[in-house]
């Protein structure tokens, strides 16, 4: 399970996390919706720990830190415990498809390179790359590089994945292949949090999903009810908007 309790994160006077708390169970898939700039990346990147929370309590499977006084070693251990899949792939442009989704595996689980590239080539294939795999990301598709991106996330295992925005710097054309890849994931029973604007696939994929703005979560429901059913004026306007 992942808890997080009280999490707070502000950037000078800009108060961006203003105590959030949320719980996502194993196996469950939450959406995560709202305006831009109401710290849904914030968010994410402090359950990652790629941006330092102020104050608050993480607990993610097996590790629980309060992140006040969290040693190196806890901050490396809960890091571990999530991968990310950022709006921009974020892949080493000099590096291929391949030696990517490597790295992650020599880098953080100290695999020996066969056997990084054994399970790299299995989990390129599962996102339908199998043939792409030498390949240097500026040859393929934004949807292809995606994917190399989310092979990335998947080689190291996590107990859960992070998705800011997948699909939101994407062209149209390549943007269902991307929610097909995520959406199969989602299927094998993986915990997940997603932060898109993609509603329907939101619908579609989550348990639960909640409503981010300034700061806190508004709103909070089953798919079903969250977007036929709304309850709160800013929820309300917000769908009505994109709608
Ligand atoms: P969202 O992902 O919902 O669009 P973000 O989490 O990216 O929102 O940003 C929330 C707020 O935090 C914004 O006002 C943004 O400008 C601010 N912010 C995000 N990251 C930083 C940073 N590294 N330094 C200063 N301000 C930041
Ligand atoms: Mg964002």
């Amino acid at each position: 399970m992942i808890t997080v309790k009280n999490l707070k994160k502000q950037f000078g006077s800009n108060v961006v996390l203003d105590g959030i708390n949320l719980e996502v169970k194993e196996g469950e898939v939450l959406a995560i919706i709202g305006p831009s700039g109401s710290g849904k990346s914030t968010l994410l990147r402090c359950l990652n720990l790629l941006e330092k929370p102020d104050a608050g309590e993480l607990i993610i499977g097996d590790k629980k830190i309060n992140v006040k006084k969290m040693s190196s070693k806890e901050t490396y251990q809960l890091r571990q415990q999530t991968a990310m899949v950022f709006q921009h792939y974020n892949l080493f442009k000099n590096k291929t498809a391949l030696e990517n989704v490597t790295e992650a595996l020599i880098i953080a689980k100290k695999m020996k390179k066969p056997e990084a590239e054994k399970i790299a080539m299995e989990i390129l294939n599962q996102v339908g790359l199998g043939d792409k795999v030498h390949q240097y990301p500026v040859t393929l598709s934004g949807g292809q590089q995606q994917r190399v991106g989310i092979a990335r996330a998947l080689a190291v295992n996590p107990y859960a994945i992070l998705f800011d925005e997948p699909t939101s710097a994407l062209d149209p054309e390549w943007i269902s292949e991307v929610l097909q890849v995520i959406k199969k994931i989602a299927e094998q029973n993986s915990t997940m949090i997603i932060v898109t604007h993609e509603m329907q696939f939101a619908e579609e994929v989550a348990d639960r999903v909640i409503f981010m703005a300034d700061g806190n979560i508004i709103e909070e429901n089953t798919p079903k009810e969250f977007f036929h059913n709304p309850q709160s004026p800013r929820t309300k306007q917000f769908l009505r908007r994109l709608g």
